[in-house]
C-alpha cells in the first residue's frame, strides 16, 4: 500500500513537471510585447511588471510599451509572437489599430485581461469584433461570486476547479463565435433582471491565423494571487503565443 502511494504521488509529480515543462517551451525565446496604459484604477504599469516578470523568468524577450503607438512599429510588429495589452477605456487612432488588427490578423496571438482587453477603446467595433467581447456593466460593484469551469479538456482550464472570488463580476456583451471556457451566473441580487444569466468568464478564439484569449478577471493585482487565477492567466499566455 505504502509503495503504491509512493507511486501515486511520483505519477503526479512528474505530471505536474511534463505540464509546467510545455508551458515554459511555449514561451521560451519567444518575442512578447506588453502594452499598458488607459485608467490607473486598474494599476496598469503593477500588472505589466507582474506579467513582464514572470515572462523573463520563463525565458521570452520581452518588449514593454505604454503607448499604442508602439502598434505602427512594423518592424517590431513582424518580429512578435504575442501582445499582452492592458489598457482600460482610452482611445486608439485609426492608423494603430489599424496595424494592430492586421498584425494579429497575420498570426500574432493577443492576450489579456478584465478592463486591460475587454473594455480597451469603446468606440471602436474593429477592436471588440477582434476580442470577442466588451465590458458593460459589474453589477454591486466588488462582490463574491463563483467561477464555473466549462470544460476540463482544454489544456487552459484542465484540472481546474470551480471557485469563489471577491471581485468585480463582469458583465459583457459576447461574440457567440468565441470558445468559452468559464463562465459566471449573475445572482440578481444588485439588478434582478438579469438574475440566472450567465456569462463568459474565460474564453479563446481566432482572429485571421491570431490566438486570442481573454479572462475578464483581474480588478486588483491581488485577484492573481488566486491559484486558479494566476493557473489560467498564464497557461492563456502560453496558449496565444505558440
Ligand atoms: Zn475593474
Amino acid at each position: 500500500m505504502f509503495k503504491f502511494k509512493n507511486f501515486t504521488y511520483l505519477i503526479i509529480l512528474t505530471t505536474c513537471f511534463i505540464k509546467a515543462q510545455n508551458l515554459d517551451n511555449d514561451i521560451k525565446d519567444k518575442n512578447i510585447l506588453i502594452v499598458y496604459g488607459g485608467w490607473e484604477g486598474h494599476k496598469p504599469k503593477l500588472f505589466a511588471e507582474k506579467i513582464a516578470s514572470w515572462l523573463e523568468e520563463k525565458k521570452a524577450n520581452v518588449y514593454i510599451s505604454d503607448t499604442t503607438s508602439i502598434y505602427t512599429n512594423t518592424k517590431l510588429m513582424k518580429k512578435l509572437d504575442l501582445i499582452i495589452q492592458h489598457i482600460t477605456m482610452s482611445e486608439i487612432s485609426e492608423n494603430q489599430i489599424k496595424n494592430l488588427t492586421n498584425t494579429i490578423k497575420n498570426g500574432v496571438g493577443l492576450a489579456g485581461c478584465h478592463g486591460g482587453l475587454g473594455d480597451s477603446f469603446r468606440n471602436d467595433e474593429d477592436f471588440q469584433y477582434m476580442v470577442g467581447g466588451q465590458f458593460v456593466q459589474h453589477p454591486g460593484d466588488s462582490i463574491n461570486y463563483t467561477v464555473n469551469i466549462s470544460t476540463k479538456k482544454d489544456p487552459i482550464t484542465k484540472d481546474i476547479n470551480d471557485f469563489n472570488l471577491t471581485s468585480e463580476q463582469y458583465y459583457m456583451h459576447v461574440d457567440p463565435a468565441i470558445e468559452v471556457l468559464a463562465t459566471t451566473k449573475f445572482s440578481g441580487k444588485h439588478d434582478p433582471w438579469i438574475k440566472g444569466v450567465v456569462i463568459p468568464v474565460v474564453w479563446k478564439k481566432y482572429y485571421g491565423k491570431g490566438r486570442v484569449f481573454y479572462s475578464s478577471i483581474g480588478h486588483s493585482i491581488e485577484n492573481f494571487e488566486i491559484p486558479q487565477v494566476w493557473e489560467i492567466t498564464t497557461r492563456g499566455i502560453a496558449w496565444a503565443c505558440k
